[in-house]
């Protein structure tokens, strides 16, 4: 199924999105859900990031092709860091550069919504801790990423990190298509198929460090093709068996 986050009204809430209609459910998010019987028209809402994360954990250089063409030898172990949940808007939502002066990048990624907190996960039982699959654009301040030596910065600013429009449950993460288009041309053309360390392999690392929460978010990397936004631009991440994200970039 695909779950929504909505606003209708004046109205917030979760529903399942299928068939053109919105079908509100009653419950919680990731315990149990069940449908109120109303429909909505897709139309008469606004769809919303479908959470704001508890924790936004985010992997670098995870697809080989990305790692070669930043220059950068494959990481060993998963490059893990993180960025903070108020960067996070939803679908439709603009994206704003906080400067001209420096490239910024959008970048495609496959998102893992936790739905089950945990603490060395093993790999083999990922997915009972895994809720569902969202669209991201890891938005990237290349300039500051460079100056810095290290990421907060550089992909923490408002409204650089679009998630949605969709979660998706019951979805096999291990070979997606994940596509970036600006202005309708194709920018990224990647599978997760391609990444270094799989999605059961990320739960693995990450609850290693730190345990994973519900309500956590997993950005899991970007497959070949970034490039910089400019104001005006319509940028499009598709993920296979999700849906479509899609921003506008407005200078600030
Ligand atoms: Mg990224």
């Amino acid at each position: 199924m695909k779950i929504v986050r909505y606003e209708h009204r004046g109205t917030v809430g979760y529903g399942l999105w299928r068939e053109g209609f919105i079908h509100p459910v009653a419950g919680r998010l990731f315990d149990s859900l069940s449908e109120t019987g109303e429909r909505l028209p897709e139309a008469e809402v606004r769809l919303l990031s479908p959470l704001r994360p508890n924790k936004l954990i985010a992997i670098g250089l995870n697809y080989r092709e990305h790692a070669k063409e930043q220059g950068k030898p494959l990481p060993e172990e998963p490059l893990l860091f993180l960025v903070s949940p108020t960067a996070v808007v939803g679908p439709g939502d603009a994206i704003r550069l906080p400067t001209l002066e420096h490239r910024i990048d959008h970048e495609a990624e496959l998102a893992v919504v936790i739905g089950r907190g945990g603490k060395d996960i093993p790999r083999e039982k990922a997915e009972e801790y895994i809720f569902g699959y969202t669209c991201a654009n890891d938005v990237s301040n290349r300039v500051l990423q460079a100056r810095d030596g290290q990421n907060t910065r550089a992909k923490s600013f408002d409204t650089f990190k679009p998630l949605g429009p969709a979660i998706a449950t019951e979805l096999d993460p291990s070979d997606l298509s994940v596509c970036c288009r600006v202005n309708g041309e194709i920018r990224q053309d990647g599978r997760t198929s391609d990444m270094i360390h799989a999605v059961p392999a990320l739960v693995e690392f990450i609850s290693s460090v730190f345990p994973l929460e519900p309500g956590d978010v997993i950005l899991t990397g970007t497959p070949s093709g970034v490039g910089p936004l400019r104001p005006g631009d319509l940028v499009e991440v598709t993920v296979e068996g999700i849906g479509t994200l899609s921003n506008r970039v407005e200078a600030e």
